[in-house]
């Protein structure tokens, strides 16, 4: 057994100065579902036998220049791998096993996260030892695996860490985010911006979701693809919720027959892409909200690159095969996904049905392509009976659809983008399914959430980000 790597580290060797490292240049996120963020706090916030550590592996995204971590695993340091645990030093593990964890991290593509904790601590720091053990390992993980490593010690929900790549201290942790049913954050610091002063015209949001909404709301970024029928209703109401940035989505321009449904359009936008009406009617509600319109389809690279720097992407959109390739994005980068769909049927010239359905995907749970509105049958359907560019051909019969069924739909998942952004249900709404009747106007959680399919190949590309 080696004992080379220790941590915190008995001072064997001269530890360099702290300050000369103090200071990296980047920042790094770690990104990881909540669920999986609890049982790694829960193991090393454990002090029943001593310290205790954990390393993550990540996938990796470059979000608007910033490291992004996606966590998609972790191993606990085990019982087996420890030469020497001692309340004074803390905690020392086998070379072995640290050569495992390295090559787990090479096998799958991975970035190494070492996590350890400084229990209530309101502003950890990596002691002398953490930094001594993190410049032991890191450096070389880093230049091994070509992704950023770094070492994270946590504190009372706060947390800082620094980070190597290709064997240079190259950037620092922000935060932490938990990617859960709401988002919330273990920063390093409070957030830098300038935090905007209360506005009168959110009074009664705030009375009703609490005094800390308005901020989170004007801090966060929600993508919305697809600006028709229900995109543009939560459009609509997310520039009345004050959402700090909102990326509309969608390549199309307005015809004389989405002035029935699409919110906000005029008989003089015929002709004109929908997202000038959609940036048109946001600056309307709030000119202070940034807009930050892609006038393109899923999935271009500027579509690509836009929905990445969101927190929140909600999916309007019409067939099913694109609602697939947008469940994987999110998916690949830990974003949530909300999904509203209505599909209604008739009967000679009648409304018989009028089926819809809002589904909400965080990294913990199963995603739309486990479930069945995104069977391997529907898709395969979909393939022969509307094959690619069929909506986009103008003699093509129109889906039935109708404003007021839409509009209740998309409230719903408006409902749930506020939840997710300030948590205002107390944990009482989940990510799940919901099912809604236009005809009889009733809306349903699913009772029994769908279970995660073991082969769903957009659940393979969890936590991956950017293609290597
Ligand atoms: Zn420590
Ligand atoms: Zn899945």
């Amino acid at each position: 057994m080696s004992r080379l790597h220790v941590w915190p580290f008995r001072r064997r060797a001269p530890v360099p100065a702290i300050t000369e490292l103090a200071r990296a240049p980047g920042t790094v996120e770690v990104r990881v579902g909540t669920s999986m963020w609890s049982s790694i706090i829960a193991h090393v916030e454990d002090t029943s036998r001593g310290e205790e550590g954990a390393f993550l592996f990540s996938g990796y995204a470059c979000i608007a220049g910033n490291d992004v971590m996606l966590v998609r695993d972790w191993w606990p340091i085990p019982e087996s791998a420890v030469v020497g645990r001692n309340r004074a030093f803390g905690l020392e593990w086998s070379a072995e096993f640290s050569s495992r964890v390295l090559k787990h991290a090479v096998d799958s593509n991975a970035g190494i996260v070492l996590v350890h904790s400084h229990h209530q601590s309101q502003r950890p720091e990596l002691s002398p030892d953490d930094v001594a053990t993190a410049r032991n390992l890191l450096p070389k993980f880093s230049r091994i695996t070509g992704m950023p490593c770094g070492s994270v010690v946590t504190g009372a929900k706060t947390s800082m860490g620094w980070f190597w790549k290709r064997g240079r201290r190259a950037a620092d942790l922000t935060q932490i985010r938990l990617v859960g049913s709401p988002i919330t954050y273990w920063r390093s610091a409070p957030p830098s911006d300038v935090l905007p002063a209360p506005k009168r015209r959110h009074d009664r949001t705030r009375r009703a979701i609490g005094p800390r909404a308005e901020t989170q709301l004007a801090l966060s970024s929600v993508a919305v693809i697809g600006l028709c029928g229900g995109g543009s209703h939560m459009c609509q109401q997310l520039a009345h919720f004050g959402v700090g940035r909102i990326i509309p989505v969608d390549g199309d321009l307005v015809e004389d027959s989405n002035l029935g449904r699409m919110i906000g359009s005029t008989p003089t936008d015929i002709g004109k892409p929908k997202t000038d009406v959609m940036v048109r009617l946001i600056n309307f509600i709030d000119p202070g909200i940034r807009v930050d319109p892609v006038g393109d389809y899923f999935a271009s690279p500027e579509v690509l690159a836009a929905l990445k720097t969101a927190d929140i992407v909600v999916s309007c959109v019409d067939r099913f095969s694109v609602r697939a390739d947008i469940n994987a994005f999110c998916r690949r980068y830990h974003l949530p996904l909300v999904d509203i769909g209505l599909v209604i049927k008739t009967k000679d010239e009648r409304l018989v049905r009028a089926d819809g359905q809002l589904t909400v995907v965080i990294p913990d749970t199963a995603c739309l392509r486990c479930g069945p509105l995104l069977s391997d049958a529907v898709l395969d359907r979909e393939r022969r009976e509307r094959p690619a560019g069929y909506d986009r051909n103008p003699y093509a019969e129109g889906d039935p659809q109708v404003v007021s069924m839409n509009g209740t739909l998309a409230s719903e998942a408006a409902n749930m983008v506020l939840d997710l952004i300030t948590g205002y249900s107390g944990g009482r709404r989940q990510a799940g399914w919901w099912q809604y009747n236009g005809r009889e106007g009733s809306m349903t959680l699913s009772a029994r959430p769908v279970p995660r399919r073991g082969d769903c190949p957009a659940c393979a590309e969890q936590g991956h980000g950017d293609p290597l």
